[in-house]
């Protein structure tokens, strides 16, 4: 098998924070074989390794070593129909919003709320991305991973990728040692709709919609996001920077003392702060440093106006996490992988 390896790539083009990057060498992947044959390859197997899909949730502060792997394995198939179910089978190559656009024409139900979240569907399951109350564990049924080491390939089934919020087993114990291939999804034939969160009701009744449809809250969610959220073709950047803290009662009620306004949702280890509020709160939002900044209308998007390199990013998210720290007592933790 021929792989086209390319060497000294500029990745400004595969990443949204649009930061200059080179990869010593490069690879674009169009299937599990492709893979294979690299982790066998002499040359390649033991060379560090960096995967990217659509590089919207990376920060390049240095150049990465070794190999970059452009994941480009596409493909939608139905594998399975039952009564209720279908399982649906994907490229992790293939680009995410166009996947939840083609279940939506299916009228297959269950990854509406997450529509025009960027990147790929191998990325998916790393983080367990979530929007508008829904989480990827919620339709996810298993994945297929080579892996790094040897090109063995294994299926992870839903136990084994430990799902919790913006985290799985990809990004704590099984860290760097498998690349996601292909993800299936269990999708509803019947579906059941999920309006509740964030302004999605209210966005319907603007629109005039009385009649629920998957069609219906996609647009309604796409409406959302496009104006609350920077356009990372526009103005770099890598949706939230931060995840949202969960904090101990009495913490959050030693707050609620001070900051009356403070927002909290319940969660089942303690109560979930946005960490955009916190952020805000300290002054930051529309703040604006040379090349790097904090968007005006999102205090958790962190955003690259031209020119700038992945270091003052890095130094910015740091001097916004001391103050959030000296004001709140609370310790913001990065969703962005840093390289
Ligand atoms: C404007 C904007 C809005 C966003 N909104 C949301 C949101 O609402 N909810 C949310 O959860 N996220 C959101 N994100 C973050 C991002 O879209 C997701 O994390 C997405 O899943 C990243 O996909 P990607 O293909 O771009 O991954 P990349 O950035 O390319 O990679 C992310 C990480 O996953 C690894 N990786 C990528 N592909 C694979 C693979 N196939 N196998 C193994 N490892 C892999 C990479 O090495 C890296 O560590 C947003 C980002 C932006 C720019």
């Amino acid at each position: 098998m021929t792989l086209n390896i390319e060497r000294n790539k500029n990745l400004k083009e595969y990443n949204t924070f649009g930061i200059e990057a080179v990869a010593p060498y490069f690879c674009q992947i169009q299937s599990t074989e492709e893979l294979q044959a690299l982790f066998r390859n002499e040359q390649f197997k033991n060379m560090p390794l960096l995967v990217l899909g659509g590089g919207s949730n990376i920060l390049f502060t240095r150049n990465p070593e070794g190999l970059v792997l452009l994941n480009k394995i596409g493909g939608i198939s139905m594998v399975e129909e039952g009564e209720e179910n279908v399982l649906v089978k994907v490229g992790g190559g293939v680009v995410w919003h166009e996947f939840v656009l083609n279940t939506i024409a299916q009228g297959l139900g269950g990854l509406e709320n997450l529509s025009l979240i960027p990147g790929t569907v191998g990325a998916a399951p790393m983080q367990n991305i979530g929007a508008y109350g829904v989480e990827i564990k919620d339709t996810f049924h298993s994945l297929e991973a080579v892996n790094r080491t040897d090109g063995s390939l294994r299926t992870f089934r839903h136990a084994d990728c430990q799902f919790g919020y913006r985290s799985s087993v990809f990004k704590t114990s099984e860290r760097d040692k498998w690349v996601i291939s292909h993800v299936t999804f269990s999708l509803h034939k019947k579906p059941q709709f999920n309006t509740t969160y964030g302004a999605i009701q209210q966005t319907l009744e603007e629109r005039g919609i009385s009649s629920l449809s998957l069609k219906a809250i996609s647009d309604a969610v796409v409406h959302i996001r496009q104006s609350k959220l920077p356009d990372p073709k526009k103005i770099g950047n890598a949706g939230s920077f931060f995840k949202n803290p969960v904090i101990d009662a009495a913490h959050f009620t030693n707050l609620q003392q001070q900051y009356a306004s403070i927002p909290s949702y319940p969660q089942e280890n303690g109560i979930k702060v946005p960490a955009g509020w916190l952020i805000e709160q300290c002054g930051w939002k529309g703040y604006r440093r040379g090349n790097v900044g904090v968007n005006d209308k999102q205090a958790l998007v962190l955003v690259n106006h031209g020119g700038a390199i992945g270091e003052e990013i890095r130094q910015l998210s740091e001097d916004i996490q001391a103050s959030v720290k000296e004001k709140f007592g609370i310790e913001l933790e990065a969703e962005v992988n840093f390289i």
